[in-house]
């Protein structure tokens, strides 16, 4: 036993490359072109936390900072081709947070997005009207297309696929972790886009999301681009498209939004 741990650290010691910094005498990881611990394996970059829980990362692209919608335009909403106007958005922007302003049209970013880590805060009206799906409907929509259900889920019956965090039509959230009309809430988002080869959908899109710091979604398949009373059916698209924020009629309120643009799953490392 003894000699066999003498044996072992004497190897260890032998295949060390640069001091602690790894090992060029380990196995090659399936599929991969590194060793185990091989200190040639690119490193990834810095990036530095927010100061505060929630606040943007020094990578982040800061989406709205409070005082402007310089970044949005106009948009009509078309669920399968969505169309940015570039008209000025015309949402209402006051005390660090802007609001729907009902009937006037969506908004979307001037910004295209592949996949994405996103980050978006938003309340339901503190006035309570309506009942179900016309009780603080909003919506984020990845690429124009993916909506993350924006509603005011507390303590308002309505389908399980059409509440706050549902990925509209086809995936209840695991729990309704909603708080109270009014109160700001937290969607944290992973967003894989769909991969298309020859305009056939190769990879679906899959979506993670946590509302409030509670898991609802973790890698679910997206069956399609949202609809209404269909079933999805995925359609050639961009490889990346805008993000966009739905006019439900109900001044539902947003602030703090940022994404991070991450690699994705098909992309090597560098
Ligand atoms: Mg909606």
């Amino acid at each position: 036993m003894k000699i066999a741990f003498i044996a072992l650290t004497g190897m260890a010691l032998l295949g060390q490359t640069s001091g602690d910094l790894g090992y060029t005498d380990t196995p090659i990881l399936p599929g991969l072109p590194y060793h185990v611990h091989d200190p040639a394996r690119p490193h990834p970059k810095v990036v530095a936390p927010a100061a505060q829980p929630g606040g943007a990362p020094s990578d982040a692209i800061v989406l709205f900072d409070g005082a402007s919608l310089a970044q949005w335009t106009a948009a009509r909403l078309n669920l399968v081709n969505p169309v940015s106007t570039q008209q000025p958005a015309g949402w209402k922007v006051e005390n660090g947070y802007f609001e729907v302003v009902p009937r006037s049209g969506d908004i979307a970013t001037k910004e295209k997005f592949g996949d994405v880590q996103l980050h978006i805060e938003w309340a339901a009206p503190t006035e309570v009207r309506g009942t179900s799906q016309n009780r603080g409907n909003s919506g984020i929509f990845l690429q124009g297309r993916y909506e993350v259900q924006v509603l005011d889920s507390y303590q308002n019956p309505t389908y399980a696929d059409g509440q706050a965090g549902a990925i509209y039509g086809q995936w209840p959230p695991l729990v309704n972790p909603a708080r109270k009309p009014g109160e700001w809430q937290s969607f944290d988002i992973v967003f894989e886009a769909p991969r298309f080869d020859g305009g056939k959908p190769v990879t679906p899109a899959y979506l993670t999301v946590f509302l409030n710091g509670v898991l609802l979604h973790n890698r679910k398949e997206v069956a399609g681009p949202t609809v209404h009373r269909a079933l999805a059916k995925y359609a050639p698209q961009p490889a990346e498209d805008s993000l966009m924020l739905q006019d439900h009629g109900t001044p539902v309120r947003y602030r703090n939004i940022w994404v991070r643009r991450v690699r994705g799953y098909d992309q090597p490392e560098k």
